[in-house]
């Protein structure tokens, strides 16, 4: 295919993320979206199945959040968050308290995931120093577990997997530790908590599924043992529903299935319904409470250029208002149900070890994938945008996905899978 002026141009300058640049399958010129369609340059159009990065929670270019973007660029895109306010930011904040679980009522907005991530633990290491408690820096955090790519974020990783490992040696060391999913677990945890704990400022986890780290799914009862320690010991519990939040599992917050309040809790990727990068990191009373004094040295300590973006706090109104309106929960628990009558079958398949389905979120697992590039470009010979990772394929579609498009997508899969790959 003969591609655009641009692409050729440009390619030889971008850096890819993740990707062997010598050897990567070159990536696709996509120049519009619409929906659950993306169109490439040729004209070809691909059902997408991923949602980029599950963002897309109400498929591209929603005419209610286009408007919403279009009324705030003509009025204020921008203004700083330091000594001013903006109306979008603080009705965000608002609607965040009022959506979630318990006291979760403090809202400090960023541009990334990452980057929340990092200011919870900042506010975590801090909540303790404020309260006289030195020696409380480290973090509990879980094998299998990913919480974003920034030097600070890393270093709660898994430390195994092939994403990070490489930088072990530049990042300070926390506790890595396997989840409390049974009884031997749980002691295992306890102990480690009663030997460390004053040493542990905050246990963070990804609550009901492990997603970058392969989409491992557990169950709430892991939560609440979670809740449960971090009580007994007196840490801190913060839950990164960057992935989670908004509907993605079934419940429109991850920590609603187990019924539990985490001191601190971060979200972004569909914050914004995938139409501007936005994050938040929200923070339960007592934590708030911690960083009120007379001492200008207990304020939080962080403030990014771009925060509070208005343009991006109106993509988020708007998006909460599709919550509010259509019934998007409702349009999960059908995805859920479809997903699991037609992948089901990819059980058979060659390679193939488990098939799960959790809300919006649909894994075949193999026990390896031989020819990865090969994958990619089959599916895409298919007409569908689906990017396996690691030893899975899987399925993060927008909440509105028709029946049609999704049957596409499992199709494929089932058809990409069948063949020797
Ligand atoms: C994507 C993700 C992050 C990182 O977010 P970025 O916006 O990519 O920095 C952190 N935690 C979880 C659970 C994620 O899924």
């Amino acid at each position: 295919m003969q591609g655009p002026r641009w692409l050729e141009r440009g390619m030889k300058h971008v850096w890819l993320p993740y990707s062997q640049m010598q050897t990567t399958v070159p990536p696709l010129p996509a120049i519009s979206t619409r929906g659950r369609t993306i169109t490439l340059a040729d004209g070809s159009e691909l059902t997408d199945g991923i949602a980029s990065w599950w963002t897309a929670c109400h498929g591209y270019n929603h005419p209610h959040i286009r408007a919403a973007v279009s009324a705030q660029l003509e009025c204020m895109p921008h203004v700083m968050f330091g000594g001013l306010v903006n109306e979008p930011a603080l009705t965000l904040a608002s609607r965040l308290a009022a959506m979630l679980p318990g006291d979760l009522e403090r809202v400090f907005f960023t541009d990334s995931g990452s980057v929340a991530v990092e200011v919870a633990m900042k506010m975590a290491i801090q909540y303790w120093l404020n309260r006289g408690r030195t020696g409380r820096t480290r973090l509990l955090a879980f094998r299998g577990g990913y919480h974003g790519d920034t030097m600070a974020t890393m270093a709660v990783c898994d430390p195994e997997e092939g994403m990070h490992s490489l930088y072990q040696g530049a990042l300070p060391e926390h506790f890595i530790a396997d989840l409390p999913v049974d009884a031997d677990s749980v002691r295992a945890l306890d102990e480690l908590l009663a030997q460390s704990g004053d040493s542990i400022a905050a246990i963070i986890v990804e609550p009901l599924v492990q997603g970058a780290g392969g989409m491992l799914f557990h169950s709430p009862d892991v939560l609440r043992n979670l809740r449960m320690l971090a009580d007994r010991h007196g840490v801190l519990l913060i839950l990164d529903e960057i992935f989670t939040g908004f509907g993605r599992t079934g419940t429109m917050f991850a920590c609603e299935q187990a019924g539990i309040v985490p001191d601190i809790i971060t979200l972004s990727k569909a914050l914004t319904a995938g139409t501007m990068a936005l994050a938040a990191t929200v923070a339960r009373a007592h934590v708030f409470d911690a960083f009120l004094s007379d001492d200008p040295l207990h304020a939080l300590m962080h403030g990014p250029t771009f925060m509070a973006n208005a343009m991006a706090c109106a993509c988020a109104n708007a998006s909460l208002d599709l919550f509010e309106r259509e019934d998007c929960l409702g349009g999960v628990a059908r995805i859920a149900r479809q997903m699991r009558t037609e992948l089901e079958p990819c059980r058979s398949l060659p390679h193939v070890v488990d098939v799960r389905v959790m809300g919006a979120i649909g894994v075949v697992e193999l026990d390896r994938i031989h020819d990865m590039n090969a994958l990619k470009t089959a599916l895409v010979a298919q007409g569908v945008w689906v990017r396996p990772f690691r030893n899975i394929v899987y399925l993060t579609p927008a909440f509105n996905i028709t029946t049609s498009e999704l049957g596409k997508l499992t199709a494929a899969i089932r058809t990409v899978l069948a063949q020797p790959v």
